[in-house]
């Protein structure tokens, strides 16, 4: 098992956080609306509540779907609160016949944003999760990962999520042809938009490898950009490429993965500790709400 060192320079760790990070690069791991973040009802408790006093409880109030599990006390204690995210300013995105290829919103708003790979894995927490968390997340659905089991993840939209394109069969796009990377993207998005009433406007390539055609195909599919990331997610524990710090609009990485639950923590944890708040990515692309 290949060992990775936390906060280890990027220079040293671009292959095997691509490995570790890329989707489904292990055999044994089974390989991210409303117009913005789902805001506290009215009526609910202040969202400046002091740090001891206990934060309410969602999953208490809300019912959970067919299947779904609580969090444990424990699990919902470590779920960081969050203010509301400010009034998302959109980046500016270069025009021309290609998706632009992003890892960082171009924002210097206190926001940073959480995206969740492929979707083997149907932990039956995440719905509870997502509901404690309150936050909005992006789910990069591979639609061959989920035929089995659409409504899971129908769920997690209602709690918050987005459902972006991540093909349909997750083979490596780079170098491949203009027809099947046409065929994989504007594929899995025309499906996506069936499963879920709105056709996904993101794409992120299996394993985070395009090329030039991958960019074109994208823009053709009716994609606004097209994503890699700046943090990756795996055990429980955040790598990051640059400082050892959320920054100001950096798209993390993370999987539906055994560890999902703790993944997820590890994630609205380093945000926290940032001094961010998890905004939705699609408010911050022209055209992709
Ligand atoms: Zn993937």
């Amino acid at each position: 098992m290949v060992q990775l060192r936390r906060n280890a320079p990027w220079s040293a760790t671009l292959v095997l956080l691509a490995l570790v990070a890329g989707c489904g690069a292990s055999p044994t791991v089974r390989p991210e609306t409303a117009a913005a973040r789902p805001g506290p009802a009215p009526g609910s408790a202040p969202l400046d509540v002091p740090p001891d006093v206990p934060p309410p409880s969602p999953s208490a109030s809300v019912s959970l779907p067919a299947g779904s599990v609580a969090l444990t006390r424990s699990e919902l204690a470590r779920v960081p609160q969050f203010g509301p995210p400010p009034v998302a300013v959109p980046m500016t995105l270069p025009r021309g016949a290609s998706a632009p290829w992003i890892s960082r919103i171009a924002t210097s708003q206190k926001v940073a944003f959480i995206t969740i790979d492929d979707g083997w894995e149907k932990n039956p927490k995440a719905f509870a999760l997502l509901t404690a968390a309150h936050v909005p997340v992006t789910l990069f659905l591979q639609v061959d990962a989920i035929r089995s089991d659409v409504d899971h993840f129908k769920a997690l939209v209602a709690a918050g999520a987005t459902v972006e394109a991540h093909t349909i069969t997750h083979q490596q796009l780079k170098g491949r042809s203009y027809g099947l990377q046409k065929r994989e993207i504007c594929g899995s998005a025309d499906q996506l938009g069936q499963w879920y009433g709105r056709r996904p406007t993101l794409f992120r390539p299996p394993f985070g490898a395009k090329d030039a055609t991958t960019l074109r195909v994208a823009h053709d599919c009716g994609m606004k950009a097209v994503f890699f990331w700046k943090e990756a997610t795996n055990k429980g524990k955040v790598y990051y490429q640059e400082k050892h710090v959320v920054q100001p609009g950096d798209v993390i990485l993370m999987h539906f993965r055994p560890a999902f639950v703790n993944d997820f923590l590890a994630v609205l944890k380093a945000i926290h500790d940032a001094g961010l708040t998890p905004a939705r990515l699609q408010d911050y692309i022209p055209g992709a709400a």
